[in-house]
């Protein structure tokens, strides 16, 4: 009969097993057998590396190392390396969780005269924690991303554009780099567009504004809703000269269709404003105030246009 410690460490749900100075397996435990498909009997006596060439041989080397010449215990968290041995684990949620994730205690066996004769090594499964921590943080990445994004439209919304320019501001200041410019955009008549075909016809409309402009994006330029049936874009080094262009395309995208609802071709039609972030401004507020400025001058000459805010003057043309 096997005495009680024999029995538990037989049948403790955790991998044990002991090491010599050579790597020698002296004893291998039933989870071991039963995870690495080794039976006790073909493990014991032979070399762990030449069993389980995934090891990471040098590494865990100077591990074992240590525990023999150091006679202290050292550990290892899944965190750290995930695994050593690759073994299945039996969840059926992995959250993308390949191999068994493993804890190791690396324990010195000293015989009489003190000496380290043998490395006790036990193996804990962590794959609930790995499986927790990834989709927390899976989850916390969601939460993130649908913070930053207007619910209706799905582009970014004014607390992520704020932050943005802000971003483009440091940047600018630090690097000395290219001024980025700010098209603000705001759809023409949209409280009749409201009236005349309903609210949800509205909201089709703001969704399929938001479509159109993206298409003529470069990759770093940040198109957000600025609130309402407003809109907004970041496009960094590009000059005044070069976002009236890009304002004037999208002017056109928006435009040049009508937008199509359930029975109803809608006719569609957005005034901007464009300012560059360049001296005397030194805030967001000072270059969104001149681009909404340039907007209402759109406006004020009969909407469907494009319009540049000019600092020297301070006028708008
Ligand atoms: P202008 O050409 O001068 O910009 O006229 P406008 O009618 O577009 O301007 P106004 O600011 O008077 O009206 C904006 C309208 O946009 C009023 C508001 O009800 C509507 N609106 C704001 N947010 C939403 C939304 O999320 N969905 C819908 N359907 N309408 C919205
Ligand atoms: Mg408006
Ligand atoms: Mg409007």
């Amino acid at each position: 009969m096997l005495s009680p410690a024999d029995f538990i460490v037989s049948e403790i749900n955790a991998g044990i097993f002991m090491l010599d100075r050579e790597y020698r397996v002296l004893l291998w435990n039933r989870f071991m057998a039963h995870h690495s498909g080794l039976e006790s009997e073909a493990a014991i006596g032979r070399n762990l590396f030449e069993l389980f060439p995934e090891l990471p041989q040098k590494w865990l080397v100077k591990k074992i190392d240590s525990v023999f010449v150091l006679k202290n215990f050292a550990f290892t968290s899944w965190e750290q390396r995930p695994y050593l041995f690759r073994f299945q684990h039996n969840r059926p949620i992995t959250g993308g969780i390949d191999y068994m994730r493993q804890n190791f205690t690396f324990m010195p066996m000293r015989d009489e005269s003190g000496e380290v004769e043998a490395v006790v090594v036990t193996l804990l499964d962590a794959t609930d924690s790995a499986i927790y921590q990834t989709m927390m943080q899976g989850a916390m990445q969601k939460l993130e991303e649908s913070s930053n994004r207007d619910g209706l439209t799905g582009v970014f919304n004014r607390r992520y554009i704020d932050a943005r320019i802000f971003d483009e501001i440091q940047r600018i200041q630090r690097y000395q780099a290219v001024p980025f410019s700010v098209v603000l955009l705001d759809l023409d008549h949209f409280k009749r567009i409201n009236d005349t075909y309903g609210h949800l016809a509205g909201d089709e409309v703001l969704r399929e504004v938001a479509r159109r402009v993206q298409p003529g994006l470069r990759e770093p330029d940040v198109f957000g809703r600025y609130g309402g049936e407003e809109f907004i874009l970041i496009l960094p080094q590009t000059d005044i000269e070069g976002a009236r262009a890009a304002a004037e395309r999208i002017r056109f995208a928006i435009g040049s269709e009508t937008i199509v609802s359930g029975d109803e071709h809608i006719a569609v039609t957005a005034s901007l404003g464009v300012a560059e972030f360049a001296p005397p401004f030194a805030t967001a507020a000072e270059v969104t105030q001149a681009a909404d400025e340039a907007l209402y001058q759109s406006k004020h000459a009969g909407r469907n246009r494009v319009s540049v805010y000019v600092a020297q003057q301070s006028k708008v043309g």
